[in-house]
């Protein structure tokens, strides 16, 4: 985290969000990084208005990540291994940068908050997504 957030400038407002039961995660993610946790605090209304005003979202495949493909704006998707489909090219008719590690589950999908096909992304992987959708989009 703090490296993705070395290539955000200090001036971009980073927002963590989730439900209620997300508020301990999200603290251990931004730990002592800049950055607003509103996880727990929003309405999906305001959640919507939000990633609307947003200039990127990296998101897990929850409805946050559909409602941010939905309004176009730039996204990074990790996904676990049972929503493949949902991250099609053709679901939302552009590339959407999508990370995975599916090989996890070869023996199968154990369904769980925090499965571990989700667990298992490396962070260095998505690190580089970062970087690299910075430097084709130009939004920081
Ligand atoms: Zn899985």
């Amino acid at each position: 985290m703090e490296r993705i957030c070395s290539i955000i400038p200090e001036s971009t407002e980073i927002l963590i969000s989730g439900g209620v039961k997300d508020i301990p995660y999200a603290e251990k993610i931004k730990g002592k990084l800049r950055g607003k946790i509103i996880a727990g605090k929003t309405t999906l209304n305001e959640m919507v208005n939000i990633i609307n005003e947003s200039i990127a979202v990296i998101s897990v495949d929850t409805g946050i990540a559909h409602i941010a493909a939905h309004l176009g704006k730039p996204l990074i998707v990790l996904r676990s291994c049972v929503s493949y489909n949902w991250w099609a090219r053709e679901q939302y008719g552009r590339e959407i940068r999508v990370i995975s590690a599916d090989s996890v589950c070869a023996g199968g999908h154990i369904a769980k908050d925090f499965p571990d096909c989700l667990n298992a992304i490396n962070i260095d992987e998505v690190f580089l997504a970062v970087k690299d959708f910075n430097k084709k989009s130009k939004i920081f």
